[in-house]
């Protein structure tokens, strides 16, 4: 099923690498991060288990997390600049069968990252972000990732109580902006590596 969702990005010019274990995949974020890059994130518990902040201070890379700033107004810058970094690393909420990447954001800068601006995208992905279509994506969100990631955040959001998606109008609110990248212009900007494992929400 891995070989067959990862002809399928090709097929959507996006590159793709397979990896069996969290190891392997923090080797090939290694192999593609140029040193001295300058790098951007989306929040992702799948790029904390794999270790990648550690790994990447070592390669003497400018990074720009946003989850380090000391207020408000500088989280947003450097989600800002974020947008013109050479590298962004992230992961993929789902990733459908037949190569397309479905996510939904809160904020919107992994998205918007993804779409345009970075010279590179490298997502991370486990087995377990799979789903058959573009509404199989939406469905894993709302009744899957969205409720335990509103939890680990500590939003006060009704799935964390019901676990599954009740389209809150909650200030707290995680799923505001929902992109589908299908087809991509730049051959090979957008990079997804495959982990034969699952891993984040
Ligand atoms: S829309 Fe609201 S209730 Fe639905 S998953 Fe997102 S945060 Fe939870």
């Amino acid at each position: 099923m891995i070989k067959a969702v990862m002809g399928n990005l090709e097929k959507n010019n996006m590159r793709c690498f397979f990896a069996e274990t969290k190891e392997e995949a923090l080797a090939k974020i290694l192999d593609l991060v140029p040193e001295n890059s300058t790098i951007g994130f989306g929040g992702s518990k799948t790029l904390e288990q794999v270790g990648v902040f550690a790994a990447l201070e070592k390669k003497k890379c400018k990074i720009l997390d946003w989850k380090r700033a000391d207020s408000k107004e500088e989280n947003m810058e450097i989600r800002k600049h974020s947008l013109l970094v050479d590298v962004y690393l992230c992961s993929s909420n789902a990733i459908t069968r037949d190569g397309k990447l479905v996510n939904i954001d809160g904020t919107g800068n992994r998205v918007s990252a993804i779409t345009f601006g970075p010279g590179k995208v490298i997502i991370v992905a486990g087995k377990n972000k799979i789903v058959e279509n573009e509404e199989g994506g939406v469905e894993r969100i709302r009744n899957v990732a969205a409720p335990v990631n509103a939890k680990h955040l500590g939003r006060k959001t009704p799935c964390v109580i019901t676990g599954k998606c009740m389209d809150c109008a909650s200030k707290d609110r995680i799923c505001c902006t929902k992109v589908v990248h299908s087809w991509q212009k730049t051959p090979g900007r957008i990079n997804v590596i495959l982990v034969d494992k699952d891993l984040g929400y």
